[in-house]
C-alpha cells in the first residue's frame, strides 16, 4: 500500500481507502462488512470512511463491531464520519453548533471510539453561517473528537470562506475536501480546486471513483440483479443509469475496456488507478459489496506506473471531458 499525506497535514492515509455507503447495513450484513473490511486491512488500508446518515446510524455500528472483532490497534486506523443529516427533528440536520456537537457524539458512540480521526462538514449549510460551523469544528479538534475537520462537496469558494474565518479568529481551518472524482466527474478537483491546493494545502478524500459502478462495465448489458442500481431506496440511481446521461457513460466504459486489455488489468482497477494517477488526491474511497470486489480494486495501486502519459492520452480521447486549465497570463 502507498500513504499520502492528506494535503498539507502530517496525517498519512492509504491511497486506496474504504467506505460504508450504500454498502454496510443494505446490502452487507455484519459478517460480510467484517468480511470486506479485512481484506481492505490486510491490503494495507488504513482509512475507513463513515457518515452518520449512512443507514441511519447502522453503517456505523457494523463498522465498529467490525473493528473490535478484528481487534486492530485504534493508532493503526483512520477513521472518519460525517455530520450532516442526522434524523428528522429541525435541529437534526446541518451544520449548527448543536448539531455537529450532538451528531459528533452520538456517531462516536455508534463507532465505539473515543475520537474519530476526521470528521466533514457533509454538505455546505446554507442557513447557517461559516463562522458558527468553522468555531463549532474547531472546538470538536480542540476538545480531541476529531483530530482534523474538512468538508464535502463545498465550493472552492465555500471552503476559501472556512479558511479566511479560521485564520481570522485564530481557529482550526479545514485540512480536507471529500467530493466526487471518477472519470466522468472532474472538474472541481481538476480546475476549481487549484488555488486551494496551492494556498492552504488541501487534502482530497474523492468518492464514487467507480461513478457507482459504471465504471466497472456492469451495466453494458442493462441493470444486472444484486447491483447498486436494485438496492431499495436507490431507484434515483437506476433513473440516472438509465437516463441519455447515463447511457453515454456506460459506453464509455466500454471503449475504455479495450485499454484495461491492453495493461493486463480489469477496467474497475483502470478506473481506480486514474483517480489514483492525480497527485492531488490523497485517498481514493473505495466501495463494494463483495469482498472478492475489495480484492480486486486493491490491485489498482499496481496498475498506476502503466499510466504512461501516452495511455492518459488514450484515455482522454474516450472520456472527452478535459475540464479547461485556468488561464495563464505568465
Ligand atoms: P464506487 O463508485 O467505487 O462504487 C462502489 C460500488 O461499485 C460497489 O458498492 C459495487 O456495487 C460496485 N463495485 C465496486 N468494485 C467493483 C468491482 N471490482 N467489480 C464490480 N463491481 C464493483 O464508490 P462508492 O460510490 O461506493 O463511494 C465510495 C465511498 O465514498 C463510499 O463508501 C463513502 O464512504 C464515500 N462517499 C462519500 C460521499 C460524500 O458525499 N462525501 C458520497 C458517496 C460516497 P454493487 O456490487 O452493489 O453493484
Amino acid at each position: 500500500m502507498e500513504y499520502r499525506f492528506l494535503g498539507r497535514s502530517g496525517l498519512k492515509v492509504s491511497a486506496l481507502s474504504f467506505g460504508a455507503w450504500v454498502t454496510f447495513g443494505s446490502q452487507l450484513d455484519e459478517d460480510l462488512a467484517y468480511e470486506c473490511m479485512k481484506v481492505a486491512r490486510e491490503a494495507g488500508v488504513n482509512f475507513f470512511d463513515n457518515a452518520e446518515v449512512y443507514a441511519h446510524g447502522r453503517a456505523e455500528t457494523l463498522m465498529g463491531k467490525a473493528i473490535r472483532r478484528a481487534g486492530w490497534k485504534r493508532s493503526d486506523l483512520v477513521l472518519s464520519t460525517k455530520i450532516f443529516w442526522g434524523g428528522d427533528g429541525p435541529n437534526d440536520r446541518g451544520l449548527s453548533r448543536k448539531h455537529l456537537l450532538e451528531g459528533t457524539d452520538a456517531a462516536l458512540e455508534r463507532l465505539g471510539v473515543r475520537y474519530v480521526d476526521l470528521i466533514f462538514a457533509h454538505r455546505p449549510d446554507l442557513h447557517t453561517p461559516i463562522e458558527e460551523t468553522v468555531r463549532a469544528m474547531s472546538y470538536l479538534v480542540d476538545r480531541g473528537k476529531a483530530f482534523y475537520w474538512g468538508t464535502s462537496e463545498w465550493s472552492a469558494e465555500q471552503i476559501m470562506a472556512a479558511y479566511a474565518v479560521a485564520r481570522r479568529e485564530h481557529l482550526v481551518p479545514p485540512t480536507m475536501e471529500q467530493p466526487q472524482y471518477n472519470m466522468f466527474h472532474r472538474r472541481r478537483v481538476e480546475r476549481d480546486y487549484a488555488l486551494l491546493y496551492r494556498e492552504i494545502g488541501l487534502g482530497t478524500t474523492i468518492w464514487s471513483p467507480l461513478a457507482s459502478g459504471i465504471l466497472t462495465g456492469k451495466y453494458e448489458r442493462g441493470i444486472p440483479p444484486g447491483s447498486r442500481a436494485t438496492v431499495p431506496g436507490y431507484e434515483w440511481l437506476r433513473e440516472r443509469f438509465e437516463s441519455a446521461e447515463g447511457r453515454e457513460h456506460v459506453a464509455k466504459a466500454r471503449r475504455l475496456r479495450p485499454i484495461a486489455d491492453e495493461l493486463g488489468c480489469t477496467l474497475p482497477q483502470l478506473a481506480l488507478a486514474w483517480c489514483l494517477k492525480n497527485p492531488r488526491v490523497s485517498s481514493v474511497i473505495t466501495g463494494a459489496s463483495r469482498p472478492e470486489q475489495v480484492r480486486e480494486n486493491m490491485g489498482a495501486l499496481e496498475v498506476v506506473p502503466r499510466l504512461t502519459e501516452a495511455v492518459m492520452e488514450r484515455i482522454e480521447e474516450v472520456l472527452q471531458n478535459r475540464p479547461e486549465p485556468p488561464e495563464d497570463f505568465r
